[in-house]
């Protein structure tokens, strides 16, 4: 187009100046004008053709610029696509996200809910039980106020199961004033920490075993149950036993001394000679009664024990010289299991002791009978009294059979007699210890052992001095 406008301008015929005077030598005006105007005209030719190159120049630099915005823009308009795209897709997941977790949330909902309801339904089942336990129940929280209290509680110390709502968040001493919950409150001293199983007497007829646990939750201590097992009827059967052992006892005891002195007449020869192979027979005869007058002595002691009816002969004493008194009597029972008895007394300057001497010998020799008795053949014995933390001490160590681990925690029970001492030594009664434990308590006193299976044993107790 550009060559186009310069060959429209080129084609006007130019008439050479020249030529026009040559010919007619003087050139008439019109043709000079005309000769002006031509040129006039060809010097706006050439004007115009500069302007138009220019603005063709312009024209092209404009198309250039334009051309590169339009790619700008097309670019630009292709990036915010993209992110115009991204974003939607961002968007779609994001919208898609929330709503899984809608759901999942919803989900969870449903699930806590029936994690509620479980609860609940666990919580109601352990009210239920513990409304309707067979034994007393008060459950204290970590504060020690009165939270829940069964119906059997409530009926056990007098009080109705509506009125429950009179002792909640109280104390355990705040309890006293209500219903018939003083015996019950004395015997725990205000204090939910200690009792573990003890019994409670109310009346003659009515016991109770006391139990007090400590609640563990997860983190930590949530409170306190108190229980009442209503023991009344086992007592009472216990107590119709005591009584059966002792009546019977009793009976026995007159009969068998009739024949230990009878006995001890024809030994002696009171009634006349008797020959040796009679009188080997006769002292094993007398043996046995005495083994017989010994286990019914005991049964009486269990009983007076059980009946409350032990009477002490309180006297001041000095240990060391009781027991250094005995000794001697057993040396020789020893000897025959080729046992050696060392005795010490480190307690010559102990204090005295307050004690009832004839029952404290009955421990004494409970002791070291037993050491005799489960110790084998060529084994060692030695006593041992001594001052300790100004209380005086006595100890039987053994090297005899020992006791096993399991065994250990009944050996002061009634009967109890662990399984290596009924192989070992068949004749016992299982009532020495328990006899000797209770002696030793009442007294103010400890006792106590140590011992290995196999290795020996070590029983002691220890006295109050007298003056405390
Ligand atoms: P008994 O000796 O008549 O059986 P005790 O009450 O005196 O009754 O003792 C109870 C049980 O304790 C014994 O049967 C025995 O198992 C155990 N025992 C007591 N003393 C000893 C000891 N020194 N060595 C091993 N076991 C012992």
């Amino acid at each position: 187009m550009e060559q186009k406008t310069k060959n429209k301008f080129n084609n006007i015929p130019k008439r050479p100046e020249a030529d026009l005077f040559g010919q007619s030598g003087s050139l008439p005006a019109r043709d000079e004008e005309l000769i002006l105007v031509h040129r006039q005209r060809n010097g706006e030719v050439l004007a115009l053709n500069e302007i138009n190159n220019r603005l063709e120049e312009k024209k092209s630099a404009l198309e250039i610029r334009l051309n590169a915005k339009n790619r700008e823009l097309r670019e630009t308009a292709q990036v915010l696509q993209k992110e115009i795209e991204d974003r939607t897709r961002e968007l779609e997941e994001k919208i898609e996200e929330s709503q899984n977790s809608r759901v999942a949330l919803m989900n969870m909902l449903e699930d806590m809910e029936d994690l509620r309801r479980r609860a609940e339904e666990e919580s109601e089942k352990t009210l239920a039980i513990f409304a309707n336990f067979v034994d007393g129940m008060i459950f204290f929280d970590s504060g020690d106020r009165l939270i829940l209290a069964n119906s059997r509680m409530m009926s056990y110390f007098g009080a109705r199961k509506e009125d429950i709502n009179q002792i909640k968040g109280k104390k355990i001493g705040e309890l006293k004033e209500f219903a018939g919950f003083a015996p019950l409150v004395d015997f725990v001293k205000n204090s939910l920490s200690t009792i573990s199983r003890k019994e409670l007497f109310v009346s003659d007829k009515v016991v109770f075993e006391i139990s007090c646990l400590p609640v563990e939750g997860k983190y930590g201590k949530v409170g306190t149950l108190l229980i009442a097992h209503d023991i009344s009827r086992e007592k009472m059967v216990e107590k119709m036993k005591t009584e059966f052992v002792s009546i019977a006892a009793h009976q026995l005891r007159t009969p068998i001394s009739a024949i230990k002195w009878t006995l001890r007449m024809i030994l002696d020869g009171d009634l006349g000679p008797i020959s040796e192979e009679q009188s080997e027979f006769l002292e094993k005869t007398y043996k046995s009664n005495e083994r017989m007058i010994h286990l019914i002595n005991d049964l009486l002691n269990v009983t007076r024990i059980e009946e409350g009816r032990q009477i002490y002969d309180i006297a001041v004493a000095n240990l060391g010289k009781v027991v250094g008194e005995l000794i001697p009597g057993y040396v020789d029972i020893a000897k025959q299991k080729n046992i050696k008895i060392d005795f010490s007394n480190h307690a010559a300057e102990a204090p005295l002791v307050k004690v009832d001497v004839e029952k404290i010998k009955l421990v004494i020799s409970n002791l070291i009978e037993n050491a005799i008795k489960y110790t084998p053949l060529g084994g060692k014995i030695s006593v041992v009294v001594e001052c300790e933390n100004s209380w005086v001490k006595m100890t039987v160590s053994d090297t005899g059979m020992g006791i096993s681990t399991e065994q250990k925690e009944r050996i002061f029970t009634k009967y109890f007699r662990a399984a290596n001492a009924i192989k070992m030594e068949t004749e016992g009664t299982g009532l020495g210890l328990f006899i000797s434990k209770n002696i030793v308590e009442s007294h103010g006193g400890k006792i106590g052992f140590d011992s290995y299976e196999n290795k020996g044993s070590k029983f002691f107790f220890v006295l109050p001095p007298s003056n405390k």
